[in-house]
């Protein structure tokens, strides 16, 4: 077999990772990066020399003539700029050079990369800097170093920055905790991340006809066709070839740049997919999940296909999410929201679980802020995705062992008639449950919360740098509590107690998408921030500002530029969308449409010649101009609305929202009739039908 390929051989292979530079560097070396890395502790010169060469020779024999310092500015994408490794040897030669200064820091020209203000023009250098906890990479010729970014004063214009800040502040709080219950060796706790991407795919050649997936990546008109994801024939159906030889293809790409792809299949809405990977820290996972998305990019378009990573391409059918599966584990490797086997395990899990929950419920509106984009609007709360509220899933076991600690009630459980903490067993918390909510926003899931809100196209580090940071906060008041209590016992038992019965508003079993559950959820107090221009101020309320600013994850600026780019980037995604909608609607809806109109009229004039009759023609025409005429009125007034944006951040988000895009649906409604209404052979580009079943 030609083919064959052994998955252990290429895994990590295009990666120089602990086992290469185990390899590679000498033993002190070696030990010394391990120590910076256990530590956090800076590399001298003389051994970012040594890494430098090291990772230089092995990117050479890799094929590689370029490095490039790799980051991730606020866009939520990447950027990358490449040097060669040539430096002129003085005999009109070169040689490939790579120092240990050039490993470490780089200064890309980055004045244009949204920085919220927070780097003026005139200094308008951008800094990079090697993070030596991720690995470096080679890919397509070049070394790719993962890196922060800050400005010439020091401020994070990046996202990898504040997630390795609320990484640290998370470790430090977990670990006082532990601390508490005895445990003298965990040096660090690490949040873990599965990231579960969702995708498209579709053939390159359809794409290419529509200006609206290529400018804006969804389709902004399309009537619903005569199928659509009802007969539920698509979710885990067999994988048709020409993907199934794509994802062979982005597996072993994955597998060489040392991700963890483990699952695949199909999803629910028609051309939808998923990739999962094995769960990794949380640092790792958000450089992979970057990753994977271009890596799948590429090789969709190898394979003559476009992968559209877009929220929601298409009205009436699914659109894609991500879920980040969360947790946190000790250096030894135990899951600290795995609920123990004995007793004092119990106690242990139980304030994780409520800080969790703690956390949650105080800072709802900050994690809703996280998944807030243009795109992701049209799913939250679409009976598809989660609701825009936030609420937890704990499932009936969890749920029953909460409400025996808030209500010193009887536990479910027969054998059992309170649930003590510190002093019970928990009940074995079922892993994988068929009846699983899927409706819920942040379900636990046996060991870990599964955060599903997010958007497929945005980066996971503001979630998880949200959910980090809110869980660090609550730790630390836990553990500001419990180191002066008295008596240890008595005092969790209140903590507990009391954090379960305050926040227990924020726990919901029952279905997410229903009308009762909104209701109720007002009742309770908690937020329903339903787009983006809603939760994005809320981003920057005091008690957030507060909170980031006090754990060391942002500055003040830091954070206020972050909302700024945020909302900016909000305003123009559905500023784009309404200019490419006009465009279509006046470059090629109208346009074909009359000319059916133009054709029908014609063969009426020589059915009335004839005096055969044409109904059929008349009754056509007349609906066709009707609408016709409804879209270019339409078209016209929200040209008009374009034309007076307000001035204000704000004020505009919250237009785009309220009158822009309402006018790009009342124009869709128009079109989408017309394109019903025309000649197939007249319409200017594929269809839903074309494009979802092709
Ligand atoms: P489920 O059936 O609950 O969805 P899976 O095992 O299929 O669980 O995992 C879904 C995702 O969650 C995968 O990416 C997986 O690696 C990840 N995951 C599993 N355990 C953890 C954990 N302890 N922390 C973070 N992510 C995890
Ligand atoms: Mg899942």
């Amino acid at each position: 077999m030609s083919d064959f390929v052994s998955v252990p051989e290429i895994f990590g292979s295009d990666v120089f990772n602990e086992a290469t530079m185990k390899q590679r560097l000498n033993p002190q070396t070696f030990q010394a990066w391990k120590t910076c890395i256990q530590n956090g502790t800076p590399l001298e010169l003389s051994v970012a020399n040594e890494i430098a060469e090291a990772m230089k020779n092995w990117a050479l024999e890799k094929g590689a003539t370029h490095y490039t310092h790799w980051f991730q500015p606020m866009t939520g994408i990447t950027a990358e700029k490449h040097d060669s490794f040539i430096e002129p040897s003085g005999d009109g030669r070169v040689i490939m050079e790579f120092s240990g200064s050039a490993l470490v820091r780089g200064e890309p020209d980055a004045s244009s990369f949204p920085s919220g203000g927070l780097r003026a023009t005139f200094e308008a250098r951008g800094y990079t800097a090697w993070d030596p906890t991720a690995f470096a990479f080679v890919r397509e010729g070049s070394l790719y170093i993962p890196t922060c970014f800050f400005s010439y004063t020091g401020e994070a214009l990046d996202k990898k920055t504040p997630l390795l800040r609320s990484i640290d502040e998370v470790s430090r709080e977990a670990v006082r905790i532990l601390r508490l219950f005895g445990d003298t060796e965990t040096k660090r706790v690490t949040p873990c991340v599965g990231a579960e991407q969702e995708y498209f795919l579709l053939p390159k050649s359809l794409y290419a006809q529509r200006e609206d997936l290529r400018l804006t990546g969804r389709t902004l008109f399309g009537a619903t066709p005569p199928k659509g994801q009802e007969l539920e024939d698509h979710y885990f159906g067999t994988i048709r070839t020409r993907v199934a030889n794509f994802m062979i293809d982005l597996d072993q790409q994955l597998w060489c740049l040392g991700i963890l792809s483990k699952t695949k299949h199909n999803e629910v809405a028609p051309c939808q997919h998923e990739m999962a990977p094995i769960y990794s820290s949380a640092n790792s996972a958000c450089d992979a999940n970057q990753l994977a998305m271009q890596v799948m990019k590429k090789c969709a378009a190898k394979h003559n296909l476009v992968c559209l990573l877009h929220e929601k391409p298409f009205a009436g059918v699914n659109g894609s999410g991500k879920h980040n599966n969360w947790s946190l584990s000790t250096d030894s490797g135990k899951n600290l929201f795995s609920p123990g086997k004995t007793p004092s395990q119990n106690a242990q899990f139980l304030v994780f679980l409520s800080a969790f929950i703690k956390g949650v419920d105080e800072y709802q509106d900050f994690l809703r802020s996280t998944v807030a984009s243009a795109g992701n609007d049209h799913r939250l709360g679409a009976s598809e995705a989660p609701p825009a509220i936030v609420s937890i899933f704990l499932g009936d076991e969890l749920t029953a062992v909460v409400d025996s600690i808030i209500h010193s009630t009887n536990y479910k459980d027969p054998g059992k008639s309170l649930m003590r903490i510190g002093v019970d067993v928990l009940p074995s918390i079922p892993k994988d449950t068929t009846d699983r909510n899927r409706t819920s926003p942040l379900a636990f899931t046996g060991n870990k919360f599964e955060f599903r809100m997010l958007g497929s196209s945005q980066s996971i580090a503001g979630p998880n740098i949200a959910l980090n940071t809110i869980m660090a906060e609550v730790l630390g008041e836990f553990a500001d509590i419990l180191e002066k209590a008295q008596d240890f016992e008595t005092a969790l038992q209140k903590l507990v107690c009391d954090t379960l019965t305050q926040h227990q508003r924020i726990i919901f079993n029952g279905n997410g998408y229903s009308k009762e559950w909104e209701e109720e959820a007002k009742r309770r107090g908690l937020s329903n921030l339903r787009s983006s221009a809603d939760c994005l101020p809320a981003y920057v309320s005091e008690k957030n500002i507060r909170l980031v600013t006090k754990r060391g994850i942002f500055t003040e600026s830091e954070f206020r530029a972050r909302y700024e780019i945020h909302l900016d980037a909000y305003c123009k995604m559905v500023s784009i969308e309404a200019k490419t909608s006009i465009d279509m609607v006046l470059h090629q809806i109208l346009p074909a449409a009359t000319a059916y109109t133009k054709d029908l009229c014609d063969t009426l004039t020589v059915k009335k010649s004839l005096s055969v009759p044409a109904t059929a023609e008349e009754k056509l025409i007349a609906r066709l101009s009707d609408t016709t005429n409804r879209l270019y009125e339409a078209c016209e007034q929200l040209k008009q609305n374009m034309d007076t944006i307000p001035e204000g951040k704000e004020e505009a988000a919250l237009y785009y929202q309220n009158v822009i895009l309402t006018g790009m649906a009342d124009m869709r409604k128009e079109a989408d009739i017309l394109e019903q209404l025309t000649a197939k052979s007249y319409w200017p580009y594929p269809t839903y039908s074309d494009l979802l079943f092709y």
